[in-house]
């Protein structure tokens, strides 16, 4: 006795056998549209391909006495129903098929469902990363010089006394080196002093080993972390980030650095802000400058932000000191002893840095300097 799903099949002839395929994809369909979980679909798979018990292996069973003119379009049609038992039946190839495959095949189902969604739930909500503010600030300042043609040049973080401070013209004892209070790695004293590693207080000896490593004209925006031995306040941090700037070449005046910065501080704050030099002094520029830009709060009338002055204060720049081009050419000199590339008769250049701590605290108003590296994600999802 055969199963009662099983249609009955009078003789072999081509009417009879689609008649018979027919009615037997009738009752599969009828099963395969209340199969509508993963479970449902399994039993389904079962009882039809199931290995043993299949009603396939019965109908194979019964279409093998078929005479032999016709056994070849019988077994075809088999085949094209076992197909599409198949793909009814397997979960992962239906999520991955769509209809217009199955009907490429010669199938067009009523694609039972397999799961019920319930659209009362709230979904899944997956944030999206974004860059950390400071990057952010630092991507946008590195921008801005990118398009003025400058290349971004990088540099360890662990740095020799020589390119933090000797080749910069800071002197070994020099009083300067003591307003960048130093983390110095432990057991160097067997070194010679400018061989002793420190974690780097400035992005400034990247300047040195840019220009070591090339021949002007040189156009570098150096972003990264520097660490010195400050005690964390609302302003200060042990670790923070720069935008440093070095531009070498030959007829490079004061008032080059001057137009470049005040266009870098205007395309930064927008285009209503003034800037303003003051001197200053820094080992390895001369003359070195102060720069202030007009209060972005109160547009230079005088606020409790620029504590009444109308400017606030954002970096410091200066002429590249020719002792620094100096240190450069002697460096160099051990690998061309005729090297004259930065002959400062010949060249000249400007440098320039900046806090980007600062300048993210002064773009957001943010008073704690702190909340840029607790990782609370209360601050930082603000800037999502
Ligand atoms: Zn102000």
């Amino acid at each position: 006795m055969l199963p009662t799903e099983i249609p009955q099949l009078n003789d072999y002839s081509a009417s009879s056998v689609e008649a018979f395929f027919t009615q037997l994809k009738t009752t599969f369909d009828t099963e395969a549209q209340s199969a509508n979980t993963a479970e449902k679909v399994e039993a389904l798979r079962v009882k039809w391909i199931g290995r043993k018990q299949g009603l396939l292996n019965h109908i194979s069973g019964l279409l093998k006495k078929a005479p032999a003119e016709t056994r070849r379009d019988v077994g075809m049609q088999f085949n094209t129903f076992k197909k599409y038992v198949d793909l009814v039946c397997d979960i992962d190839a239906r999520k991955k098929l769509w209809d217009a495959d199955l009907a490429e095949i010669g199938i067009v189902i009523e694609r039972p469902k397999v799961r019920s969604i319930d659209i009362t739930l709230p979904g899944s909500v997956r944030a999206p990363g974004i860059p950390h503010p400071l990057l952010k600030t630092m991507n946008e300042i590195v921008a801005v010089f990118h398009n003025l043609g400058y290349s971004t040049a990088l540099g360890p973080q662990v740095e020799s006394d020589f390119y933090n401070f000797e080749a910069l013209n800071f002197p070994p004892n020099h009083p300067a080196r003591d307003t960048q209070d130093t983390l110095v790695l432990a057991d160097q004293q067997a070194k010679p002093s400018r061989d002793r590693l420190l974690m780097r207080t400035h992005t400034s000896p990247v300047q040195v080993r840019s220009m070591i490593a090339q021949a002007p004209p040189i156009r570098i925006v150096v972003p990264g972390k520097v660490h010195r031995n400050d005690a964390a306040d609302a302003t200060h941090s042990p670790v923070f980030h720069q935008v440093e700037g070095l531009c070498v070449d030959t007829d490079i005046t004061f008032s080059d650095l001057k137009g470049t910065l005040d266009h870098a501080m205007k395309a930064l704050f927008g285009s209503s802000v003034k800037t303003r030099f003051f001197p200053s002094f820094f080992p390895f520029t001369e003359p070195s400058a102060d720069v202030q830009i007009s209060c972005i709060f109160c547009a230079g009338k005088g606020c409790r932000k620029c504590k009444q002055s109308g400017w606030i204060e954002l970096l410091g720049c200066g002429m590249v000191d020719p002792a620094v081009f100096a240190s450069v050419t002697e460096a160099r000199r051990k690998l061309d002893p005729a090297d004259d590339a930065y002959n400062p008769a010949k060249i000249t250049g400007f440098a320039f840095g900046m806090g980007v701590e600062r300048i993210a605290m002064i773009q957001h108003g943010i008073s704690e300097i702190g909340h840029f590296f607790s990782g609370d994600m209360r601050f930082l999802e603000q800037f999502a």
